[in-house]
């Protein structure tokens, strides 16, 4: 029987047990009740996680304790005073965790650019305690230092880049190795371009232009000038090379080896433009015409099969939310747009081949790991840890099923590393507009939480972890 909980008095929460397949449905004070899905197991007689009553309790002391002005019922906390992350030193009898945990960003740690309740607590435990984390989000067109210097202003506690992963990051990767395009030429875009050039550009690219170069050397190519006087003059450097015209040595001629969005575009209609153009380029060779594009005797109709750039996204994202009322286009929809100009182009006979960064991708998947198991390498052995564990588990604690928890579920782990997924009720996903219907599939998470403290607490109880946070 379902216990009744007037909701202005405490919240209705969810626990989902995807193991013990018994949704747990809680209320406060400690009424709670079960209802069996499938096998109940010894998990039904367990009492629910901690409610919302009592995070409320600790939280306010805390905050105060910590000279926060809090909010414990409302999402915002202001932006408290930043304290330093401490070199830890191993605790007496404390063994080396061989788990792991990954948060998303926006929704699990901010809501509205805002700290949410018990996020500053929930990192400050897990340093404390000497716990290895992550940060994973599709965030973007920013430099990484940036980017953390705003969260550790938001959420009072200093972190560092080691540790950090936007939808780019993963682009650093690709400036060395056997394909690696430190001396390419390499096109970036985003809503701010000469931004992404300075990041692509400290990852290590050394030849990097963007949208805006072209246009200022060449008016031509799109002869609408909305932004050329405004932005574009500001910012633009010349060409390393001119365009390609008839009559000039194509080796003299400017050739674009990759293409990476590396944020949102601001410029749709140019940057398709001048994107379908390379994509139908012989060699990349801006100006000329691929004589395979539509050969039917050839892979794909000879679209892309002329040593044109790859296209890179950073993320796929289709909306943001803004304070407006109504989701707004993220780099999703460019991507959309993008790829339906070029199925127009081809006649529908080839899809857009194109490399896809970010979350859910596996790649971005895999690249976190790789970062995470290098911090808690650092991190344990400089503490004095001399023999560690493998890395058995990470927890990815997100707010979007289609991207946070999907991704974690289909990651496969070259390591053998297994991933769970903890889904949280403070951001994307709101189980009163969205319930539990699209949690299916890979979308299903491994549990649902109230929010970031609570799936942590979840995670450090599936451990067996005895020192409550
Ligand atoms: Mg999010």
């Amino acid at each position: 029987m379902m216990a009744s909980c007037p909701r202005s008095w405490s919240p209705f929460r969810r626990h989902f047990d995807m193991r013990s397949r018994v949704l747990i449905l809680s209320c406060c004070r400690q009424q709670y009740s079960t209802r069996t899905m499938s096998i109940s197991t010894a998990r039904l007689c367990k009492p629910p996680p901690r409610n919302t009553m009592r995070l409320s309790r600790v939280w306010a002391p805390l905050a105060t304790l910590l000279g926060l002005s809090s909010v414990v019922r409302g999402l915002a906390v202001p932006a408290p005073q930043i304290r330093s992350l401490s070199i830890n030193r191993p605790k007496p009898g404390l063994e080396p965790p061989e788990f792991a945990f990954a948060f998303d960003i926006d929704g699990v740690l901010l809501h509205e650019k805002k700290a949410l309740p018990g996020a500053a607590q929930t990192l400050q435990y897990l340093h404390d305690h000497s716990i290895p984390f992550i940060f994973l989000t599709n965030s973007g067109g920013k430099h990484e230092h940036e980017r953390v210097k705003e969260l550790s202003e938001k959420l009072g506690v200093n972190f560092t880049v080691d540790n950090f992963v936007q939808s780019h990051t993963p682009f650093k990767a690709l400036v060395h190795g056997e394909h690696g395009l430190e001396n390419k030429t390499v096109l970036v875009t985003g809503a701010d371009a000469s931004k992404c050039r300075d990041i692509a550009e400290e990852y290590g690219f050394r030849n990097v232009i963007t949208p805006g170069d072209i246009l200022v050397a060449h008016p031509e190519a799109w002869p609408f000038d909305a932004l050329l006087d405004t932005v574009y003059k500001d910012v633009a450097r010349p060409l390393p090379k001119p365009l390609w015209a008839p009559g000039q040595p194509l080796e003299d001629s400017l050739k674009i080896d990759a293409i990476m969005v590396m944020h949102d575009p601001r410029d749709w209609a140019w940057e398709i433009q001048l994107f379908t153009d390379l994509l139908q380029s012989h060699d990349g060779i801006l100006g000329t015409y691929s004589d395979r594009n539509g050969d039917p005797d050839l892979p794909n109709h000879g679209w892309q099969q002329d040593g044109q750039p790859k296209v890179y996204f950073s993320n796929s994202d289709l909306y943001w939310v803004t304070d407006f009322p109504l989701r707004r286009f993220g780099q999703g929809a460019f991507q959309h747009a993008f790829a339906g100009v070029w199925e127009r182009i081809t006649g529908g006979e080839h899809e857009l081949e194109r490399e896809l960064y970010g979350k859910p991708y596996g790649v971005t998947y895999q690249y976190a790991e790789d970062m995470l198991r290098k911090f808690r390498l650092d991190m344990l052995t400089n503490m004095g840890h001399d023999e560690l564990g493998d890395l058995k588990r990470v927890y990815m604690v997100g707010d979007n099923p289609d991207s946070d928890i999907a991704g974690a579920n289909n990651h496969v782990s070259k390591y053998g590393t297994k991933w769970s997924s903890i889904l949280v009720g403070t951001g994307v996903w709101n189980e009163q507009r969205d319930g539990m219907r699209k949690l299916i599939g890979d979308r299903e998470p491994t549990a649902i939480q109230a929010n970031v403290l609570e799936a942590v607490r979840w995670g450090l109880d599936n451990e067996g972890w005895k020192h409550h946070l």
